[in-house]
């Protein structure tokens, strides 16, 4: 069977390593317009999911979540776990509008520890703060999981080819299984109006000292990753789709980092400021099959994009869901002939 994956971002070649390990004898090429300039490549890559994140139904969604949670704790567990970007961490959440802010339901039944802040727990950030949880989850580094999952395509003969699709029809000649996992560029390949672009904006700094990740009001985050560097963060503009660093956004984020934090960016000096559009769906995020036809050529294509803001946690449960759809429809068109 020869199968194409367009899109090099994690749900691309998540979604190819997820073939590779179900289906044998495929002939599998990955197309991208870009395989290094990525928003999987901005994102910190915590594990934690938002209470707005859908899938079709409830329970497809926990099937997901709890699936990609499984994958990368797997992977916590391997050797390599440092190489692949994968490891757990700690940390807090705080909130005064309302005690609804710190709980989460896909997370309190999934992580192992979830669980109110203890008062003196209070004391190690700034701020009057009324409400708080901590919790402990994953996390997946971007910059490291896919130059990791890559190698592992390689090594399993996957070809990877830097080339912009302008059709996913087109392919349909040549490929009897399409992945469309283009993130917000689905919504030219399909003219899907229900994607929007979600822009954030990010600043990296180097601050080894911070060891555990802090949430506040209005989109505030210190997140630290691996090789001492922490994500702080951040922003959500709306259908804004300006990929340039806004220095107002930046001095916005130093200082409410700062108001949680004291001497985050003090002693660490700001390394990179980096900007992504996450690709938010107005609609659940879309994973679905359908037939599509060129001429006398026909091809199953599953679509896998819209994940938002939780596209790195979510990509195992997402990928895994696209693949069985496409065995679905691949042995229902057997079962016809
Ligand atoms: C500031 C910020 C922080 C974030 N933090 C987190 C977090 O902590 N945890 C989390 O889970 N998520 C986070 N996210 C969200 C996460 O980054 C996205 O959900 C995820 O990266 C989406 O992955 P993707 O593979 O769908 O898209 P992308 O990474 O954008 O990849 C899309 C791929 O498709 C290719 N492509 C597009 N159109 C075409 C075409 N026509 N032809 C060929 N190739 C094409 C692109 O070149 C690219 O390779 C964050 C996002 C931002 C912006």
């Amino acid at each position: 069977m020869k199968v194409a994956v367009v899109g090099g971002g994690i749900i691309g070649l998540t979604t190819a390593l997820q073939l590779k390990n179900e289906l044998r004898n495929v002939e599998l090429t990955i197309f991208a317009s870009d395989f290094d300039d990525t928003v999987s490549h901005v994102a910190a890559g915590l594990f934690r999911i938002g209470s707005s994140y859908s899938g079709p139904t409830e329970q497809v969604t926990r099937e997901w979540i709890r699936d990609s949670y499984e994958y990368y704790d797997d992977i916590r567990k391997y050797v390599d776990a440092s190489i692949a970007g994968v490891t757990s961490i700690s940390g807090y959440l705080f909130a005064n509008s309302s005690p609804d802010t710190v709980k989460n339901r896909w997370m309190e039944n999934l992580v192992p520890i979830y669980r109110r802040v203890k008062d003196e727990e209070f004391r190690l950030v700034e701020g009057n703060w009324k409400y708080g949880s901590f919790f402990r989850t994953l996390i997946t580094e971007c910059n490291l999981h896919l130059p990791w999952a890559r190698e592992k395509l390689n090594e399993n003969g996957v070809k990877l080819k830097t080339m912009k699709i302008d059709s996913l029809k087109e392919l349909a000649s040549h490929w009897d299984l399409i992945m469309n996992c283009t993130g917000l560029g689905a919504r030219s390949l399909c003219n899907d109006k229900y994607l929007v672009a979600m822009r954030g904006q990010v600043l990296k700094v180097k601050a080894p000292w911070v060891k555990t990740f802090f949430y506040g009001e209005l989109d505030t985050y210190i997140i630290p990753g691996f090789n001492g560097m922490v994500t702080l963060g951040g922003s959500r503009n709306f259908d804004c789709e300006n990929t340039k660093v806004c220095p107002h956004e930046s001095a916005a984020i130093s200082e409410r980092c700062r108001g949680l934090l004291p001497g985050v960016i003090g002693k660490g000096e700001v390394v990179q400021e980096l900007v992504g559009l996450r690709p938010h769906r107005e609609r659940n995020v879309r994973v679905e099959a359908e037939w599509i036809f060129n001429g006398s050529s026909k091809a199953i294509l599953v679509h896998n994009y819209g994940h938002g803001g939780y596209g790195v946690c979510t990509a195992p449960g997402t990928s895994k869901y696209a693949v069985k759809l496409a065995r679905e429809m691949h042995k229902s068109s057997v079962a016809k002939l």
